[in-house]
């Protein structure tokens, strides 16, 4: 009896133990009591040693076919994961803000959706499309070979589309109206990275193709070249792994900021754009992904992954050596890494 009523007492202490560390501390990964921290330091160490084995092609290269790209520091290397009640654990260069590039893809149609929610007879999803292309992220062939013309808001031709569809909100000037979206899903403090859009919008004579071709089939009704120039911006947003993470917490978090606890994006919103980023978040790598991983993901070329693990948190890591389809080679190991040794795939 007195060893019954001990072993209650004792249990009710773990357990309230337990609660106040799950609500103070950051992810606990449930499979093992492991904590963020403990988790993260470890996966870098280990990719870090692991690369060692590799040869130069392995390691991936930085882009280059953004001149500004082509200056980071291929040593570059964070990781941070934020969880959905605001915590947030970070290793390296985790104070470093780079090009948000195409993880901006997945956001802004999320804006895209909010902007036209209301209008029952616009369909940002059915003017863009949303099936796999198979093809790179930046295919000219995608466009053309369909009947339609339609791809999907995670490529160039879908996302430019998509930046075509946003209103002016109260900003009264789109790109405001963006930026302002895009800050108000994590700590606003992002901010448009002069040098990086410059770079690219000296640069970018494919992405000018795609944006003539999708006003000639009628895609877009404005001058292209202005959708193209907001698409440019969107993609030179500057964050660091600690603000896409918290990103990403707000999607998995079903569109509520965990830490401004105000509501972004409806959860049938989120639904849509982590349904895309699991279509063509990683484009024509993105098969192997979901099957390997088991995460909807997006990458972007600046060397910027980020993952979302549903209802508990997101993994975002920064690394500018890339592989062929322009993915973060250190990313897609980090993430793979997590996903595998906690079994997080979503289908498990
Ligand atoms: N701004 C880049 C481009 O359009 C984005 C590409 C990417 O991150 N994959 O080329």
């Amino acid at each position: 009896m007195v060893y019954g009523l001990k072993n209650k007492k004792r249990n009710f202490i773990l357990t309230c133990i337990v609660l106040i560390s799950a609500s103070l501390s950051l992810p606990v990964f449930s499979k093992s009591q492991f904590s963020a921290k403990e988790v993260i330091n470890k996966v870098y160490q280990e990719v870090k040693n692991s690369e060692k084995k590799l040869s130069e092609q392995e390691k991936g290269k930085v882009a280059d076919y953004i001149p500004e790209l082509a200056a980071a520091n291929p040593e570059y290397f964070a990781i941070s994961i934020a969880n959905i009640n605001g915590g947030i654990e970070s290793i390296g260069d985790f104070n470093v803000p780079f090009s948000i590039q195409s993880i901006s893809k997945p956001f802004i149609y999320g804006l895209a959706l909010k902007d036209h929610q209301n209008n029952s007879k616009f369909s940002v999803d059915d003017r863009v499309g949303l099936n796999a292309t198979g093809h790179a992220f930046n295919s000219i062939v995608s466009i053309t070979e369909k009947e339609d013309h339609k791809q999907n808001p995670m490529v160039n031709a879908g996302a430019i589309q998509v930046t075509s569809y946003l209103k002016e909100g109260a900003e009264r000037d789109k790109w405001k109206h963006a930026l302002n979206y895009m800050n108000s899903l994590s700590d606003g403090k992002a901010f448009l990275g002069e040098k990086v859009y410059r770079s690219e919008s000296a640069t970018n004579q494919n992405n000018q193709k795609i944006a003539n071709m999708l006003f000639d089939f009628k895609m877009i009704d404005e001058n292209p070249m202005d959708a193209l120039d907001r698409y440019t911006k969107a993609c030179s947003i500057m964050v660091t792994t600690k603000q896409l993470a918290l990103m990403g917490a707000t999607l998995a978090n079903g569109g509520l900021n965990p830490v401004s606890k105000k509501r972004i994006l409806s959860n049938s919103q989120v639904i849509n754009i982590l349904s895309q980023m699991v279509v063509s978040g990683l484009y024509e790598n993105s098969g192997a992904w979901w099957t390997e991983v088991g995460l909807p993901t997006k990458s972007g070329v600046a060397g910027g992954l980020l993952a979302v693990y549903p209802h508990k948190y997101a993994i975002a890591v920064f690394s500018p050596r890339l592989d062929k389809a322009g993915n973060s080679v250190r990313g897609q190991a980090v993430i793979k890494k997590i996903s595998q040794m906690y079994n997080l795939h979503l289908l498990h």
